[in-house]
């Protein structure tokens, strides 16, 4: 067998395609374009990195977005004030403060004071808490953008047997949560698993966000599993070129899987689409619009 590539790309491409149709009527409706505060605190290289794509694909949409990068050296409390004062900006609709904050700041005191109708990245325990109960919440964007490739690729995911690999509030978790709600039967793995390649192997879908370089090998899985590989670490080849790699053993996982995300070009552009999507719909909530079809 030879997998499908679940195509990230052309799936991100469609769903801001979709969010930049709905700029224009919320301009209509509000005299205004849905507008991101990104904040940026130090000089994290690949942080800036993906700030500036963020950035670039909110302004491609038509979206306002405005940039906060302060120095490493600011305090929580310097933090936490600006925090305050764009959860009263009005024309900001979401919020995201780049992770990982400097070791000088508490992350958790500074992600539960956005204000959880602007979190974008749905951290706030608020979100958290909604998503678990399957209220409307704002969810994580990669896991939310998993999910979407997932369905776009099997339709209705109910009663598949879904293993998640990974336990991180920022994605195996809230992963969890959506494909239970998507009437999936939901295992979460993570580093205490005993017989990993087991669990794995029962698996109709198979979501890994580990961190561990092709740890999934293609023996692991079971004939026929869509596979959505939310891992990307650059690793140094023998060559001394640098590659980045997913989770999954990809060659291995293309031989025996229905269909497969690749890295990169998978889940990665499916965030920054999400993050498009769910700064739409907060700006929609907050102005007590109909959320736009579709997202
Ligand atoms: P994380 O916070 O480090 O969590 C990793 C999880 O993997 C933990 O739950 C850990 O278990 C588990 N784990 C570690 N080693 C394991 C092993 N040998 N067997 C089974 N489970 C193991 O990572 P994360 O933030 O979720 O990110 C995971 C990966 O996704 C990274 O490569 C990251 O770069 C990537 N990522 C990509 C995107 C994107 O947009 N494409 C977004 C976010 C993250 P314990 O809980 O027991 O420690």
């Amino acid at each position: 067998m030879t997998a499908r590539l679940i195509d990230g790309r052309a799936a991100a491409l469609e769903l801001r395609s979709r969010v930049a149709e709905a700029v224009a009527p919320f301009r209509a409706a509000t005299g205004r374009a849905p507008g991101l505060a990104v904040v940026l605190v130090g000089e994290h290289p690949p942080s800036a990195a993906y700030v500036r794509s963020k950035v670039k694909a909110m302004r491609e949409a038509g979206m306002e977005s405005f940039e906060h990068r302060i120095p490493a050296e600011t305090s929580e409390a310097d933090l936490i004030a600006l925090v305050d004062r764009l959860n009263a900006d009005p024309s900001v609709d979401g919020i995201l403060v780049q992770l990982p904050l400097p070791a000088n700041v508490d992350e958790q005191a500074v992600l539960t004071r956005v204000d959880p109708a602007k979190d974008v990245d749905g951290f706030h325990p608020v979100n958290v808490g909604r998503l678990s109960i399957g209220l409307d919440a704002l969810v994580p964007c990669t896991p939310l953008g998993c999910l979407m490739l997932l369905q776009r690729e099997l339709g209705d995911l109910s009663g598949k047997e879904a293993v998640v690999v990974g336990r991180s509030n920022i994605v195996g978790k809230p992963m969890a949560q959506l494909l239970l709600q998507a009437n999936c039967t939901v295992t979460v793995a993570h580093s205490r698993t005993r017989d990993l390649p087991d669990v794995v192997r029962r698996a109709d879908v198979v979501v890994a966000a580990v961190g561990r370089p092709e740890l999934i090998r293609g023996s692991w899985l079971k004939p026929g599993a869509a596979v959505i590989d939310v891992g990307q670490e650059r690793v140094e080849q023998a060559d001394g070129t640098r590659k980045l790699l997913g989770d999954v053993a990809f060659e291995e996982a293309m031989e025996v899987a229905c269909a497969i995300t690749p890295v990169p070009g998978g889940v990665g552009p499916m965030t920054i689409a999400c993050l498009l999507r769910n700064t739409m719909v907060a700006a929609h909530r907050r102005e007590g619009l109909r959320e736009p079809e579709g997202l």
